[in-house]
């Protein structure tokens, strides 16, 4: 089986075993609190760590190894301008997309209020400080804290002072290079074992959401699902046909990364994979999905912000609040910039709620409506979230002149390497 079949399996199996779990309830309650609430949960957040462990210095050393070997400053300020641009771009355009969507459906109306609806908000941060926070004020405690944005600033500027020092810089480029090395073969050592981890994050998920949470949100759900497959039709698809790639291609090579995405919820522990996959078999060049990939992951959150804007109208509408078009507008700045600072973890998009909801004046405890059923969600917007980091990756290359034709195109291209870690240059 490929890598990418073992994931789906893994999937499946997880979906049916967490779904009997859930339907037959109490009957099960014994075996339950062994497999599911024991073992599977240990499995689970066992896999999660071990992919949270390689982010850090995964991110830290292959952000180095692509600036030191751009050689070139004005290439990385291109590159740089190209990805932030197109991740504000995309962003914005999903957002377009998810408030158009449930403006039209007006998911929410008509929602009975059932008694108190209660919800301990946590303070989204200031806008102001997402940006202040990029730069590390101690790049050690921004590596322990697993800060990735300032992990992010703070491996740029080394590449540029290695870039700058000559032979003593060509000495400790060389390093990080036998390190990038090194740590890519630790990456595909951990995702080896993603089909036990997938199935178990699954099965534990799927046993604890019921189902029945969905059937008085059907309305938002439903947008939302809706919205995210629009974006990636719509958006997605014309980003790849205007680089002249095949965004059909480019989807078959992304699945296991979807499905990886979908089953963890976190950009960041999928990113590991993100970058094996863009590299090896996208054929995307290392200069650009070193860098693209990893703040991809970290800022450009599409899929959580179709999430915040559906919230918001379902919200409105739950209350009898009508949003006018400077509203919405309100919204489509306020939740790109939220989405930029939304951490690449799970639930992190329900924390800026807040923030959006603050900004047109509605009830911040509307979180509480869709709480119960955010995991699920989370999952699908994660995958839109990693597919838009992979596209912009794939257009940038391209536009860079960078990305190896041959190897997007080729349905088997580096098939595998990411599973087999003994493999000779596997994901390197
Ligand atoms: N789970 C999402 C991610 O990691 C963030 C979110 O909660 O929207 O991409």
């Amino acid at each position: 089986m490929s890598f990418t079949q073992k994931i789906l399996v893994a999937m499946g199996a997880g979906i049916v075993v967490g779904a009997i779990f859930s339907i037959v309830g109490a009957p099960l309650a014994p075996v339950s609190a062994v497999l599911i609430d024991g073992v599977l949960d240990a499995v689970g957040r066992i896999f999660v760590v071990l992919l949270q462990m390689i982010v850090v210095p995964l991110v830290l050393v292959s952000v180095v190894c692509g600036v030191a070997s751009l050689g070139d400053l004005r290439t990385l300020g291109r590159v740089g301008l190209k990805s932030v641009g197109l991740f504000l771009l995309t962003t914005a355009v999903a957002l377009v997309i998810a408030l158009t969507l449930a403006r039209v459906v007006s998911p929410g109306a008509g929602f009975e209020l059932a008694g108190d609806v209660a919800y301990e908000s946590q303070p989204p941060p200031a806008l102001t400080d997402v940006f202040v926070n990029m730069f590390p004020a101690n790049p050690i405690r921004a590596l322990a804290d697993g800060q990735m944005l300032q992990i992010i600033v703070f491996a740029l500027l080394l590449g540029f002072a290695i870039n700058l020092s000559g032979e003593a810089g060509r000495r400790v480029g060389a390093v990080f290079s036998d390190l990038n090395e090194v740590v890519m073969k630790l990456v595909t050592i951990v995702i080896r074992t993603a089909p036990v981890g997938v199935f178990a994050l699954v099965a534990t998920t799927f046993a604890a959401q019921g189902l029945d949470l969905f059937r008085p949100l059907a309305g938002y759900a439903i947008v939302l699902v809706l919205g995210l497959l629009l974006h990636v039709s719509l958006a997605y698809t014309l980003i790849l046909r205007f680089a002249r790639l095949s965004p059909i291609g480019f989807l078959t090579k992304m699945r296991a990364v979807l499905m990886f995405a979908f089953s963890t919820a976190s950009s960041g522990a999928t990113l590991p994979l993100t970058l094996a996959t863009v590299r090896k078999r996208l054929g995307v060049g290392d200069s650009v999905a070193s860098f693209s990939v990893p703040l991809g992951a970290t800022i450009n959150m599409d899929g959580t912000a179709i999430m915040l804007g559906v919230a918001t109208v379902f919200i409105g509408n739950v209350y009898g609040i009508d949003l006018s078009f400077g509203d919405y507008l309100a919204v489509v700045l306020t939740a790109t910039l939220a989405s930029i600072g939304t951490a690449a973890v799970p639930s992190a998009g329900l924390i800026m709620i807040a923030l959006v909801l603050g900004q047109v004046g509605l009830p911040v405890e509307g979180i509480a409506l869709i709480i119960g059923i955010d995991r699920l969600l989370d999952m699908l917007r994660t995958a839109v979230n990693v597919c838009g980091d992979g596209a912009v990756a794939c257009f940038v290359a391209q536009s860079e002149g960078v990305l190896d034709r041959a190897t997007f195109d080729d349905p088997a291209a580096a098939l595998d390497t990411v599973a087999r870690p003994a493999t000779a240059g596997a994901a390197q």
